[in-house]
């Protein structure tokens, strides 16, 4: 598995290092987020022991119940990346360094009110096709104001998740669309590719991969 694992790595640091060259960017500007949902702990302790840090997971539950064998990590840096209910929301402020898919309000004051500091990003909704998550465009502002106003989250960034196609460059609209509303509120962070487009992402100013298939092999289902 470690074998795999490993191999695997190097075909995405390759991909990685070949789409920051056509960009003119370096590899310190990314961060690769390893997507372990669905994988047991064993599998982030795996990855982890490869060099990776940072990972992302999309179910509270479930990260509950890994996180008691992930506690002897240093400096790794677990992102929440998943539809956050608010009933949820204090919980993950407690288990998730990052929380990157705040699209409400209401969802933000109560991570700030766990009372412990968590770096923040927006999920904006890019089109109707998209996941029933993230904030529309237009109401962007307004929660970039609210969550800035809070105590306890660090916004950082915005995140997002163009509809699926098998053609990476059907994706390259919606990263370009991220870039400018982050450029114009001053956030730094971008949160956009996945295994199948991460390149693209990288020529259009990502900053933060999220990618699990091409690390980790295909997902059963839960
Ligand atoms: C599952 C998931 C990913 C990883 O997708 P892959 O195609 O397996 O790389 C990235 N982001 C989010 C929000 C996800 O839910």
């Amino acid at each position: 598995m470690v074998t795999m694992l490993r191999q695997r790595l190097e075909l995405i640091e390759e991909r990685i290092g070949r789409a920051l060259s056509r960009a003119g960017r370096k590899r310190p500007e990314i961060t690769l987020v390893a997507i372990t949902k669905v994988f047991p702990a064993e599998t982030v302790r795996e990855a982890y022991g490869l060099g990776l840090r940072d990972f992302g997971e999309n179910y509270v539950q479930e990260f509950q119940s890994k996180a008691p064998r992930l506690a002897d990590l240093p400096g790794a840096r677990f992102h929440f990346v998943g539809r956050l209910q608010s009933n949820k929301a204090r919980r993950a402020a407690e288990l998730f360094q990052v929380i990157e898919t705040i699209d409400s309000g209401k969802i933000a004051r109560k991570i700030s009110e766990a009372g412990r500091s968590v770096e923040a990003m927006i999920e904006v909704k890019l089109s109707p096709e998209q996941a029933k998550s993230g904030v529309d465009p237009e109401h962007l502002a307004a929660l970039i104001e609210a969550v800035r106003a809070l105590p306890n989250l660090d916004l950082t960034g915005l995140m997002t998740m163009p509809p699926w196609s098998e053609d990476a460059e059907q994706s390259r609209p919606y990263f370009r669309r991220l870039r400018g509303l982050a450029e114009a509120h001053g956030l730094r962070s971008l949160s956009m590719g996945m295994s199948h487009d991460f390149e693209v992402a990288i020529e259009e100013g990502a900053t933060h991969l999220r990618v699990g298939t091409a690390l980790f092999g295909p997902r059963q289902r839960q």
